[in-house]
């Protein structure tokens, strides 16, 4: 409703926001929602969310689908952010620390927040079969919110991707490929077909509407937090969609003189099997190469190449953030003692975080009494095969 256009975030073209897009046609780089903010405002205030549904959909005015009956939904977003204490009290300085339990979104992984948006604007703008490829939670999401919408879902995903996760793709009406490959040779093979399939390219980052439903993760900490934002922010990433998401947002949130310019250290976190923005990051370099023989159990952690590494690796640098690697072994630890201290049975990608922080305690990078936030991105129950 406040969408003005569709802006390429390395080259800058506009672009037609009402029809199906994909990438940047001059570039090939990706396409960030632009909105009207001024108008967007009179509307969406901070008093107005106090009465507002709890999911997602509360910021709709920064959202882009025109017609509500588009909207394809479970009640997406507005997870908890919880005081993690006792987890807190294992940690050898004194912190402020939080879990934002994205476990709790449907189909357990913060995924559904961006194929809400995504299925949402494919359906508004005529699409039919949507493909994606994915490491394991995209897929799920997609296969849900594409039979909700009475669309098809075409998913090709690694063939070791946790069984959990092809299980629920094929019992919730997908149409289901493994590939003895990675992510990447997975979106190889929906780029191949698209065309004599007629299929939308629903890819992270490769249509502009995934990012903005996760970005609401970024709306939803500043609400939380009571419109202040934490100090450091740790998140699992992989195409980096949500790290991305959340930067868009607080600059959004900042022209509506919601927050002033102060922002969270933002910190990647991967996983030294696969840690393409790690290496980047400390190499000072704008873009990220491809990571070879990519591996961990971390699925969502799985993705060599992405395609958005040049923002990713901006929010870093501009935040005063960082982007760290821990082993696998250390993360599977992890699960178990966030488990055993906070009661959540979190996902490996989640887990992660926990390392990543006690590394940053060692280096000094984060100070006591600071607020952190570590970022649950999905349910450990998803990955039994790890256990
Ligand atoms: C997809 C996924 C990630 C990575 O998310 P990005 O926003 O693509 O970086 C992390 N954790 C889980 C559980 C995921 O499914
Ligand atoms: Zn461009």
């Amino acid at each position: 409703m406040n969408v003005t256009h569709l802006e390429c975030a390395n080259c800058h073209a506009n672009y037609e926001a009402r029809t199906l897009q994909n990438l940047c046609i001059k570039c090939g780089k990706p396409l960030l929602v632009r909105y009207d903010l001024t108008k967007a405002g009179e509307t969406l205030t901070k008093d107005s969310l106090k009465n507002r549904e709890d999911n997602l959909w509360r910021y709709r005015e920064v959202l882009p689908v025109e017609n509500a009956e588009n909207i394809v939904s479970f009640g997406e977003g507005w997870t908890p952010l919880l005081k993690a204490q006792r987890l807190a009290e294992t940690l050898p300085i004194k912190l402020n620390l939080f879990i934002k339990d994205e476990s709790q979104n449907p189909t357990q992984s913060f995924k559904a927040r961006g194929m809400s948006a995504a299925v949402s604007m494919a359906k508004e703008l005529g699409a039919t079969k949507l493909a994606v490829p994915s490491a394991g939670n995209a897929a799920g999401a997609l296969a849900a919110y594409a039979s909700r919408a009475g669309l098809e879902a075409h998913i090709f995903m690694p063939s070791d991707t946790p069984r959990a996760n092809v299980v629920e793709c094929q019992q919730t009406g997908a149409f289901v490929t493994l590939i003895d490959g990675l992510i990447t040779d997975c979106g190889a093979e929906v780029a191949k077909r698209k065309e004599a399939e007629g299929w939308f390219d629903i890819s992270t980052l490769k249509e502009p509407y995934r990012i903005e439903g996760k970005k609401t993760m970024g709306y939803e900490l500043a609400e939380q937090f009571d419109w202040n934002l934490p100090d450091v922010i740790l998140y699992p990433t992989g195409g980096g969609t949500g790290l991305i998401g959340m930067w868009k947002a607080f600059d959004e949130m900042e022209a509506f003189g919601w927050i002033d310019s102060k922002r969270p250290r933002m910190v990647s976190v991967q996983s030294d099997g696969c840690a393409p923005i790690v290496r980047a990051f400390h190499a000072g370099e704008r873009f990220a190469g491809e990571f070879e023989n990519a591996a961990t159990v971390a699925s969502g952690l799985r993705v060599p190449k992405a395609i958005g590494d040049f923002l990713i690796l901006d929010a870093l640098h501009k935040s005063g953030g960082t982007a760290i690697a821990v082993r696998d072994e250390q993360l599977i630890l992890a699960v178990k003692e966030i488990g055993t201290a906070e009661g959540l049975f979190v996902a490996p990608e989640g887990a992660a975080c926990l390392p990543a922080l006690r590394m940053m305690i060692e280096q000094h990078s984060v100070k006591e009494t600071e607020r952190v936030v570590i970022f649950n991105t999905g349910a450990g129950v998803k990955y039994l095969e790890c256990f």
